[in-house]
């Protein structure tokens, strides 16, 4: 279905889904994705999503924990960095012909 540049056989793993019960919102994932997929939240006393900056780390914001979410899944190339980064296992990937034949 897919190959790489010197025709060995290569399945995209897409990026699906993102358990943010085990995300410690350490940013990895985001840091190595160049597609702009994930974005980092805030998730405030009520358990509810709120806006926050990934690069700062203020004492002073409305969360208490931070959590990556999905934010552009269509950008997803499959390539995996994502979950080689990541220390939870928090991540959900698709192969793509899983996808296609969904
Ligand atoms: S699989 Fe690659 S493109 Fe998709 S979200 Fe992970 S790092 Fe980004
Ligand atoms: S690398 Fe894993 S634990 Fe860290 S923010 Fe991404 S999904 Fe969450």
């Amino acid at each position: 279905m897919f190959i790489t540049r010197d025709g060995t056989p290569w399945e995209p793993a897409y990026l699906t889904a993102i358990d943010g019960n085990k995300c410690i919102g350490c940013g990895r994932c985001y840091k190595v994705c160049a597609r702009d997929v994930m974005h980092l939240m805030g998730v405030d006393e009520d358990d509810e999503l709120v806006a926050c900056a990934a690069d700062e780390d203020d004492d002073d914001e409305e969360f208490v924990r931070k959590v990556m979410v999905l934010h552009q899944a269509g950008n997803c190339i499959g390539c995996g960095a994502c979950a080689r980064v990541c220390p939870k296992g928090c991540q959900t990937h698709v192969g793509a012909a899983v996808l296609a034949a969904a």
